[in-house]
């Protein structure tokens, strides 16, 4: 693709892949803490606390907000470390990867100086409000309102599949603001207990809650908890997708099965290597197209097109993944198995399948893409 371009890391940008591999190895040891699956991971409040301090949440935003002042790539070189280990992300991920750069994009410098600081800090975290029942690829219908109420805004509707709402502090939501179908979408920041709202999980396939369902009855914001111009939600979600979609973590989620299943590969097991030669090649191509993004988001552009791409083969990728290591392992994996590399490759097994679908789904990003290339 035109603007993918091979890139490959500075000396410093190694050092510093080498101070979050040490960091990491003394912090979570094996065995010493719940092993996530990509960006299902276990929330951790302790530990994403301890990630703020060392200034690896939020380093992409500016420091005068609280952040590192550093780069897209930098923030990928951390959270490539992070995912490798299944570490506990889960309580800061929304804000650190998308959250917290579209409120530096399109929020008023209060809302800035009020939650990006927030964010760098791991006080702050998000959960995103899109999807409703009724809504998912089709997101510009979606159908919670927000009407104009006392100075302020009245919400009312449901927003579903909303992962971490139960631990998140804030919602990042789309509401409808008029008919219009694209320009009729505005955002708004809601904190998670406010009046009105009713936060419910459901259970997720492989046992966990980290989804649910969040009803919005007679909620009133003030205007201040308006993300950018009434009407101007589409265009900011879309801006949003461009970092939710072509980072690592579409690439990545399976790593703390590959590592564990490269341990059991017999040094005579051609088969075995083959494939692990395979997976290891188009690994490699799928990191050099997330730094590529990486560094065009430092460069100022919006890469929505091949954000899409990576998201679009790289979850298909991992799908691939778990069928070849399911089949080396020869049997059911159990989830409940006390072997971590058992009890993991079942837990993908489960959860596999939703990785196509969460953040879009295959045949929606080929019609992203599709439409990309052919407007160029
Ligand atoms: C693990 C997980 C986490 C999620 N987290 C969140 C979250 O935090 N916040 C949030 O807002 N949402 C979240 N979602 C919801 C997710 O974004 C939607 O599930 C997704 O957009 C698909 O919407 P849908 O489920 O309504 O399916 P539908 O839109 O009903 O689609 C059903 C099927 O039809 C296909 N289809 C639909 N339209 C077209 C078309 N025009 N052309 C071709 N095929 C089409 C789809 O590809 C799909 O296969 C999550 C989903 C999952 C699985």
């Amino acid at each position: 693709m035109k603007s993918l371009r091979p890139t490959v890391l500075t000396a410093d940008e190694r050092a510093l892949q080498r101070t979050v591999r040490n960091y990491l190895q003394e912090r979570l040891p094996e065995g010493g803490y719940p092993i996530g699956l990509g960006i299902s991971a276990a929330v951790d409040r302790d530990f994403t606390r301890d990630l703020a301090a060392r200034g690896w949440i939020g380093m992409a935003l500016p420091r005068q907000y609280g952040g590192g002042g550093r780069t897209a790539v930098e923030r990928q070189i951390v959270v490539e470390e992070l995912l490798t280990r299944g570490a506990p992300v889960g309580f800061h991920w929304v804000a650190d990867r998308q959250t917290g750069p579209s409120i530096l994009a399109n929020g008023t410098e209060a809302q800035r100086s009020h939650y990006l600081p927030g964010i760098a800090s791991g006080q702050f975290s998000f959960a995103i409000g899109m999807s409703e029942p009724d809504s998912g690829s089709d997101l510009a219908s979606v159908r919670a309102r927000a009407v104009p109420a006392d100075d302020g805004w009245r919400l009312n509707g449901t927003k579903v599949w909303t992962s971490g709402a139960d631990t998140a502090t804030h919602i990042l939501g789309l509401f409808r603001t008029s008919d219009e179908r694209h320009g009729g979408l505005t955002q708004f920041i809601i904190e998670r207990d406010t009046p009105g709202m009713i936060v419910s999980p459901i259970a997720f396939i492989d046992g966990t809650q980290h989804f649910c369902e969040v009803v919005f009855d007679d909620v009133l914001l003030p205007d201040s908890a308006r993300l950018g111009d009434v009407g101007a939600g589409w265009g900011q979600n879309v801006g949003e997708l461009a970092l939710e979609r072509g980072g690592v973590d579409r690439w990545i989620s399976l790593m703390p099965v590959l590592e564990r299943w490269v341990a059991t590969i017999a040094p005579d097991d051609t088969l075995a290597l083959t494939d692990l030669g395979r997976i290891t090649a188009r690994l490699r191509v799928f990191r050099g197209m997330s730094l590529s993004i990486a560094r065009l988001v430092d460069e100022g552009e919006s890469p929505v097109t091949e954000a899409a791409l990576v998201k679009e083969m790289g979850t298909r990728f991992e799908q691939e993944c778990i069928e070849i290591v399911r089949h080396h392992f020869g049997r059911s994996p159990r989830p409940d198995s006390s072997d971590t590399f058992e009890s993991l490759l079942a837990q993908a097994i489960l959860a596999g399948p939703s990785w196509t679908i969460r953040g879009g789904t295959t045949e929606i990003l080929r019609s992203v893409i599709m439409k990309g290339l052919t407007a160029r």
